[in-house]
């Protein structure tokens, strides 16, 4: 039998949404202290190589989360 303890103390990560300036290939990766949207960062082009990526958006991943517990 499954015993599943739901946890509550569970991290919604937001994801940063990049593109690169180069090529505009579009990339996402988690959250990091410091971003905001239309700064520039050193992240890699995944596609290109180029290291200038332009911050597009920040989302936060929805997971299948109850809206509270109570
Ligand atoms: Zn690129």
């Amino acid at each position: 039998m499954f015993s599943y303890k739901s946890r509550s103390d569970r991290i919604i990560e937001p994801l940063t949404h990049l593109t690169c300036s180069n090529c505009n290939t579009e990339n996402s990766r988690p959250f990091k202290e410091g971003d905001y949207v239309f700064k520039e960062v050193d992240e890699k082009c995944p596609k290109c190589g180029s290291v200038k990526m332009l911050i597009t958006g920040i989302y936060i991943e929805m997971r299948q989360e109850k809206e509270r517990q109570e």
